[in-house]
């Protein structure tokens, strides 16, 4: 079953890119999945893989030598990188995001001339260490306060110096900390009375002197993404370090909230990973299992085509999403944003959940890959800014209020 339900919709560029993703999964990454998933360690092979195919570079603009993908094939492609190997997916989505926010995003925010040509020459650089250096890039923005919920101004600074910035503060669950060349680190320019305005989005060498990953990896789920905590200090970057202007991150935010959408792809993967398992197993295909057959029970059919109608709906809104994403969508394309987000992440886990149920105790055996799609999909909405919960409390909130509305204070 194809991702994407019926590939004759898509593009050539998205069959393609689709199609080496699912062949890069099924034979590299699948088999890699539980070695990395039971030592929590980097699947720097997969990321050899994603190289040597050019997938590093996926949404690096044609211009500078990237494959120019826009975000309904990136999405797509990471949630067939999913179906195989959840922790390469989601910590190739920071890799990606990196050069997406740098790329096309930012090429539809407003800025002066001047930052647009100072933008352009700063990205040409780290698209150049993508492209041809092969480099990686990572995200790590939470710091375990109110920042990453996008309600505080980053704790972590970034003091103004010759020539660049001298940046300090700690990153919690810093996906490819270790791995990453680069990291892609949010931080607040120091000066009197910054606010959330004032962000900035640097790029610092995993070598710079004062870098430094501390701290034990040894979680639920999503091992393989080595989410360690990340030290800055004191760390000097030029003024080249700048994946965005200064504030342009607050704008994106604002004008481009797809931009946060990135995340559920993975879960979008994992989610027909357990409906793809469940129907090998009832079929009696799962290699290494002894060839006995449950399909032929109606409880099992009623099960799975519970499951295949929560897949359905799943992917529905999935692809809906991957093709709303623009700049300034209207309010009702936020809602519906916000809505497949919620339904991606919950469905994924309650998915792998019914995937259990539905085959039985010897299916969750750590020798089987179901067990790990359920810790991995329980990961889903924990991830800010859009945990399930903070998408149900925008989507209440606007749901009763139009902008700038105001209760009068009650009595
Ligand atoms: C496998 C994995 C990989 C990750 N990789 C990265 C990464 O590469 N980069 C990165 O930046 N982060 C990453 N994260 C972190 C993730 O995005 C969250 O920041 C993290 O899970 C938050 O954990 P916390 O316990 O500190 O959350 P808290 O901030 O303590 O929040 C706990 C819960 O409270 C709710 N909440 C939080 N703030 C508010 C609020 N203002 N109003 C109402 N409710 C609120 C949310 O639902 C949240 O789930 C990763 C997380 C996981 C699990």
């Amino acid at each position: 079953m194809h991702i994407a339900g019926n590939p004759d919709s898509l593009t050539p560029q998205q069959r393609e890119l689709v199609a080496l993703a699912a062949e890069l999964g099924r034979e590299k990454f699948a088999p890699r999945a539980a070695q990395h998933d039971r030592d929590a360690t980097f699947p720097f092979d997969n990321y050899e893989d994603l190289r040597r195919a050019g997938l590093l570079s996926i949404c690096v603009p044609r211009e500078h030598g990237g494959l120019g993908a826009d975000f309904a094939t990136y999405v797509m492609v990471a949630a067939e990188i999913g179906r195989h190997c959840g922790a390469t997916a989601l910590s190739y989505n920071m890799h990606v995001c990196s050069t997406m926010w740098a790329g096309f995003i930012a090429d539809a925010l407003d800025m002066t001339p001047a930052q647009r040509a100072d933008h352009e020459a700063n990205r040409a650089i780290h698209f150049r260490n993508v492209v041809e250096g092969g480099k990686v890039y990572s995200q790590p923005f939470s710091e375990g306060g109110a920042a990453a919920a996008g309600k505080a101004p980053w704790g972590t600074l970034a003091r103004p110096v010759d020539g660049g910035y001298v940046v300090s503060g700690k990153k919690i669950f810093a996906s490819l900390s270790g791995a990453a060349d680069f990291y892609g680190v949010l931080c607040t320019v120091d000066k009197p009375g910054a606010t959330q305005r004032d962000s900035l989005y640097l790029a610092v060498p995993a070598d710079a002197p004062g870098v430094s990953v501390t701290g034990e990896w040894d979680p639920l789920g999503m091992r393989g993404t080595v989410s360690r905590t990340l030290l800055l200090n004191e760390v000097f970057v030029p003024h080249s370090a700048r994946l965005m202007p200064e504030g342009l991150y607050w704008q994106a935010a604002a004008r481009f909230p797809h931009m946060f959408a990135t995340l559920s792809p993975t879960y979008m993967g994992i989610a027909q990973a357990a409906y793809d398992f469940t129907v090998a197993y009832l079929r009696a295909e799962v290699p290494g299992m002894p060839p006995v057959k449950r399909r032929m029970y109606p409880t099992k059919q009623i099960a799975v085509a519970e499951m295949r109608i929560k897949l359905e709906q799943t992917r529905a809104l999935f692809l809906q999403n991957a093709r709303d994403a623009r700049v300034d969508p209207d309010k009702d394309t936020r809602m519906r944003l916000y809505a497949a987000h919620y339904t991606i992440m919950e469905n994924a886990a309650a998915l792998a959940s019914l995937a259990i149920r539905t085959c039985g105790g010897q299916s969750m055996l750590k020798s089987l890959p179901l067990e790990r799609l359920y810790r991995d999909s329980r990961c889903g909405s924990l991830m800010l800014p859009w945990t399930a919960e903070l998408c149900v409390d925008r989507l209440g909130r606007e749901c009763l209020y139009e902008a700038g509305e105001r209760d009068e204070a009650l009595e």
